[in-house]
């Protein structure tokens, strides 16, 4: 279970992890063992502290929603009819709540205000990534809980790396338009009408330009398919490899 130092500084307000492949598969999905992705769960709460009756999961459509979570939106048991259609992201400013989501690749996105105590966690694949998810939802946590972006920390997990990233020219003419003027910086040519296309800094430049500091964001650097030992990867394993799972709860 990997723990991020940026956000251990604020232990006494939240809780947080991101699984490795030695703490299981999270994934129901078929051809996946259910019984073994249920213990999985279970042990990451008794690990990490959380209340597995609280875990909110959002059903990942690639989409851009994010729901802003209640104890009603609590999913009991977890299990592989147990997500909530349509989102993307969660957030929450009710203690107890356990914000989840489930990843192989695409990039997992931690926000947190100290000063309000309100957390969300955000998956931004590609098409995340275009729709700037991550901007909508550190505009939902200032509409909907009154965050300042100065108070703003944000963590970007393990995710594939741009080496290991290739896209389609098409792809990248879409990434590009959201990179305001870092284009060449996290897309890079790999061939003919193909780029290699950095996620994590395209995320994280989103972040600077929703107004939170450099400082008070910190990338991972970690990538999934480079450490397939330590990580499942959909590129590198196929789309029936296991899922990591990312967990944030604000302190009871
Ligand atoms: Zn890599």
């Amino acid at each position: 279970m990997i723990c991020f130092e940026l956000l251990n500084d604020y232990s006494h307000i939240c809780i947080h992890g991101f699984s490795e492949k030695s703490d299981g598969n999270f994934s129901f999905q078929p051809p996946r063992d259910p019984g073994s992705a249920r213990s999985s769960w279970e042990k990451a709460s008794v690990k990490l502290g959380f209340d597995i009756k609280q875990v909110v999961r959002p059903g990942q459509v690639h989409g851009d929603r994010i729901l802003s979570a209640r104890p009603e939106h609590a999913l009991v048991p977890v299990g592989e009819s147990g997500i909530l259609e349509g989102y993307d992201g969660t957030m929450t400013a009710q203690p107890g709540i356990c914000l989840t989501g489930v990843f192989a690749d695409c990039v997992p996105v931690f926000l947190l205000d100290p000063v309000n105590k309100v957390i969300s966690l955000v998956h931004s694949g590609w098409k995340g990534t275009v729709a700037r998810i991550v901007v909508k939802a550190v505009r939902q946590m200032k509409r909907q809980y009154g965050s300042k972006t100065r108070d703003l920390v944000g963590v970007i997990g393990p995710c594939i790396c741009r080496e290991h990233y290739p896209v389609s020219g098409e792809t990248a003419g879409l990434l590009r338009a959201v990179c305001g003027n870092q284009q060449d910086r996290f897309l890079k040519p790999a061939g003919q009408d193909a780029w290699h296309a950095d996620l994590a800094g395209i995320v994280s430049w989103c972040m600077m330009d929703a107004g939170i500091s450099e400082t008070n964001i910190a990338i991972s650097g970690l990538c999934t398919l480079c450490d397939q030992g330590r990580f499942f990867s959909h590129r590198g394993e196929g789309a029936d490899t296991g899922r990591m799972a990312a967990f944030l709860a604000l302190v009871s």
